[in-house]
């Protein structure tokens, strides 16, 4: 377990594997400023070689002609063994031997006592602690060994003067000041670094849970897709997503989510909830899968924000079986299997919904009875299966002569009921007169073309004061009697006609003539 603490004292990390974790990774650095260190120290000792030049005829030009060739040396030869440094502590010993040697020359260099001479005690100490890029305890070694031998070199052929307790006091100065200010920068560098490795370290384990969330994404058994929020557009589907559309879900143009909603509403609604709650827990929505096959889904989402980008993360279950099952059911519940027309049980229902809704409106509404003339016969003469084609064309003609408000319904056996809505007495007669002579022509596919049939038909207007279908179906029920006295193949209205002395029903002769 590696710490950030730094040391009060240098700046650097009282954890040494820490410390030496930062030098590791900063070595490309402390390379090239070593190099660059070493290549500007020969040219400018090079340079030097000038200046040293005005000791000529002295003694000191054997001193310092010498000693200047010592440190042009040294710096090139430390530059070639720098290269072949391959860790920190390597490049430290080259750089600590090129800060000996150069320091003793430059002790013989600083003799003469010129000008320049004492331009250099000061200037080198302080290259040694801010150009250097060693340790703080090297720096501080050879900045104050580096002081040390140059005051000596500067003083030692005079006797010590009264400016000398002054020198050694300034050069203290000096080697305290520039220690205070490499720990400083010590401080700074791995403060920055210590930011560095958290961020880093912040970002891989993020990187490193998306990760994971991404596989869990993956492996989810649920199709999942996750869409721009704005645009719809795809961004990501899971592989149950992508077996369950049989592609990736981007079919059509434009390749958005839109393209999978059969009814573009249902996508306005998901919407629309999302925005409401934030999130969607169940809504039944119908998609097309790739294939172009239509499919019954309940969806659920939620909002994310992916880099900035809000997003929607949807989750589709699919219930087209047991859609199809309802539809089942509940045509079994409601419809007749023969004719495919509403049964007893689904008439009286829609007659309440109807009549409630003409009692709040007041629109007229007729209750019209319907029974098959002799149908017995028919069933006696062509079989039962005839009979059958013959109920069922019925139901077919009736539906294609009434409007889509109208309803149609098989009461049981060969009687069937017809509610008429927003429809008065008198153009219900016409509607059953129409009705009536149509069936009277009508030809039944699948049955032997002889085969007719004739309808008897009653018809009531549904009182105002009246709340339910019973009183209108009883009337209705009495005409239809009334219509088979007369004759059958008639139309008979229930508030008109007088059924009071219609006698006996006529036996099917005529029919039976025709059979
Ligand atoms: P009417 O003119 O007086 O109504 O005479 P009808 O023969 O039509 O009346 P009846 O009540 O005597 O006979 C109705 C017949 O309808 C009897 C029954 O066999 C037949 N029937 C009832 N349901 C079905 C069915 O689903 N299919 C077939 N093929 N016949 C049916
Ligand atoms: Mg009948
Ligand atoms: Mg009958």
């Amino acid at each position: 377990m590696t710490t950030n603490k730094l040391s009060e004292l240098s700046g650097e990390y009282v954890d040494e594997r820490m410390e030496d974790s930062f030098r590791v990774e900063r070595f490309a650095e402390t390379v090239r400023q070593g190099r660059l260190l070493l290549v500007v120290s020969a040219i400018l000792n090079v340079l030097f070689f000038a200046s040293d030049w005005r000791f000529y005829g002295e003694t000191h030009f054997f001193v310092a002609i010498p000693a200047r060739a010592v440190v042009v040396a040294v710096s090139l030869v430390c530059l070639f063994a720098f290269r072949r440094c391959a860790s920190p502590s390597q490049a430290q010993r080259v750089i600590v031997a090129w800060e000996v040697v150069t320091a003793l020359a430059v002790g013989f260099l600083v003799s003469s006592h010129s000008d320049v001479a004492i331009f250099a005690v000061i200037v080198l100490p302080a290259i040694y602690y801010l150009a250097v890029p060693t340790p703080f305890r090297s720096k501080l070694m050879s900045g104050i060994g580096c002081s040390i031998v140059l005051l000596t070199g500067f003083m030692l052929p005079q006797t010590p003067g009264a400016t000398t307790p002054g020198l050694i006091l300034a050069m203290v100065t000096m080697n305290v000041a520039l220690a205070l200010v490499v720990a400083q920068g010590n401080r700074l560098r791995r403060l920055e670094w210590s930011a560095t490795l958290s961020e880093r370290r912040a970002n891989a384990e993020l990187a490193e849970s998306r990760k994971m969330l991404e596989h869990i994404f993956m492996a989810v058994p649920i199709p999942l897709v996750v869409t721009q929020r704005e645009s719809g557009k795809l961004i990501q589907a899971n592989h149950a997503a992508i077996c369950y559309f049989g592609g990736m879900p981007t079919f059509g143009e434009p390749h958005t989510a839109d393209s999978i909603y059969i009814d573009a509403a249902e996508r306005a609604a998901f919407l629309a909830l999302l925005d409401k709650d934030g999130r969607v827990d169940s809504l039944e929505v119908g998609i097309r899968l790739a294939s172009g096959e239509r499919r019954d889904v309940l969806l659920a989402g939620s909002t994310v924000d992916l880099d900035g980008t809000p997003c929607i993360i949807t989750g589709a279950v699919d219930i087209s079986a047991r859609k199809a099952m309802e539809a089942r059911l509940e045509n079994l519940a409601t419809k007749d299997p023969l004719t495919q027309v509403a049964n007893r049980t689904q008439f009286f229902a829609i007659a309440e919904r109807e009549i409630s809704r003409a009692n709040r409106d007041k629109p007229p509404i007729c209750v019209v009875m319907i029974d098959l003339d002799y149908f017995k016969l028919i069933n006696d003469a062509f079989g039962h299966a005839a009979g059958d084609l013959t109920l069922q064309a019925f139901a077919e003609l009736c539906r294609s002569l009434v409007r889509d408000q109208d309803h149609l319904a098989r009461l049981g056996g060969e009687e069937f009921a017809l509610l008429l809505p927003g429809c008065a007495r008198d153009e219900a007669l016409i509607v059953c007169e129409r009705l009536r002579v149509s069936v009277e022509n009508m030809r039944v596919d699948g049955a032997p073309a002889s085969l007719r049939v004739t309808v008897s038909v009653g018809i009531s207007e549904v009182a105002l004061d009246e709340n339910n279908i019973l009183p209108a179906l009883a009337r209705a029920d009495l005409a239809l009697y009334g219509a088979k006295m007369r004759g059958r193949n008639k139309v008979v209205d229930a508030n008109h006609e007088d059924l009071a002395d219609c006698g006996e029903v006529p036996q099917p002769r005529a029919l039976l003539v025709a059979v």
